[in-house]
């Protein structure tokens, strides 16, 4: 038998990033990730930079894959467009991805593709993870929205919301804006976006509300034509207990999302990080009893936020049926993060 301190199951974004930092802490740990390949998911790539007091930057430590840093967010509405001044970073997740593991590695990590875990069982203070016969002292679910970890400590799947997402060689838009369709003629209760990459569009259609979506789907199709669209469910709940005896969840698996976008990728990345720190702290005493409820505590400050963007978006995504009342909503969240983001681009 192999034994090892810790196991992440999944390498997305989170758990990649997870092991970047726990490769740095020095930790005895192996990821196991079952594609061959990074970025097997559907994704929009967009990431938002600055977030809830944390820089991507300062987490990534790369450039790689960041193909187009844009400003302005085009929000087109029955109404009249809104403009959103906030940074979006274009990527390509591929890249990004492959980064992460890049540098996990170059500081130790043992991260092993084409590993798909089918089983996991408790046993005494331990965990055997089959097929592969390896025995850890704590388990990462880093699985996404379907955890198989996220089952094994008893906690209950999030709500949801669908995405589709391709890519696409030519839109008319402007090339130096984000666009957002926030229109009930385009989806109800979801939006569509034009995310302007180097050379190609990245371009998708999601819904809150999962039963209005196919509908919906079917007359984008007629618009946007393209061979193949990737789909997955997102985690729209706030975030779920992130812990239990032995277990840590982090990303998607425990819908550490910003629920009112759909957006998951930063806030994986930062969940990541602080899980990556609070395992440090938890290996001091040698992960004695298996404790993880310290890894509650650092989260707070996050949850915290994520948890007050999610009940404005279940106000704003999911309550509110007038198209005008979301519009005016939306114009005044505008407002207000424009000059957010205008105000800390001056700090800089
Ligand atoms: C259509 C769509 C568009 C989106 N657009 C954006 C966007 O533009 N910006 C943004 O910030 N967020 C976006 N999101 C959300 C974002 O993609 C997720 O929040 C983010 O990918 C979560 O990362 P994760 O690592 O937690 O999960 P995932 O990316 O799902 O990674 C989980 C990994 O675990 C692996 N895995 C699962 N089970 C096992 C197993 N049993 N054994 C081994 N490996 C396993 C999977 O193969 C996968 O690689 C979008 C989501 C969708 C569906």
């Amino acid at each position: 038998m192999e034994r090892h301190d810790i196991a992440i199951i999944g390498g997305g974004i989170a758990g990649l990033t997870l092991s970047k930092f726990l490769a740095e802490y020095g930790m005895d740990f192996v990821l196991l990730e079952e594609h061959d390949g990074f970025f097997k998911k559907a994704c929009g790539e967009g990431i938002t930079p600055y977030i809830f007091g944390y820089n991507f930057f300062d987490i990534y430590e790369s450039n790689a894959g960041i193909e187009r840093r844009l400003n302005i967010t085009n929000i087109h509405t029955r109404y009249g467009d809104l403009k959103l001044y906030m940074p979006v970073l274009m990527t390509d997740k591929e890249k990004i991805e492959g980064e992460l593991a890049r540098q996990a590695r170059k500081r130790g990590a043992d991260i092993r593709m084409g590993e798909k875990v089918k089983n996991i069982r408790r046993d005494g203070d331990e965990f055997l993870i089959e097929p592969q016969g390896i025995i850890a002292k704590l388990l990462v679910g880093a699985d996404g929205f379907f955890s198989m970890v996220r089952k094994l400590a008893g906690i209950k799947q999030p709500d949801y919301a669908v995405g589709v997402e391709t890519l696409v060689e030519n839109i008319d838009m402007n090339r130096d804006e984000v666009h957002i369709e926030y229109r009930n003629d385009v989806i109800k209760y979801g939006y569509s976006w034009f995310f302007p990459k180097k050379e190609k569009w990245n371009v998708g259609i999601g819904s809150f509300k999962p039963h209005h979506f196919k509908e919906y789907f079917d007359k984008f199709k007629e618009r946007i034509k393209a061979e193949r669209w990737r789909g997955a469910n997102i985690p729209i709940s706030k975030p779920l207990k992130s812990y239990a005896k032995g277990i840590m969840l982090v990303g998607d698996a425990a819908s550490h999302i910003i629920s009112s976008i759909g957006a998951g990728n930063i806030t994986s990345m930062i969940c990541a990080k602080i899980a990556a720190d609070a395992i440090n702290k938890i290996s001091r005493n040698g992960f004695n009893g298996n404790d993880t409820r310290i890894y509650a505590e650092m989260l707070k400050p996050v949850v915290k936020m994520m948890k007050r963007d999610y009940n404005f978006a279940f106000v704003a995504n999911r309550i509110i049926k007038s198209e005008y009342i979301r519009y005016r909503i939306m114009k005044k969240v505008v407002e207000v993060n424009s000059e957010y983001y205008r105000k800390m681009e001056e700090r800089v």
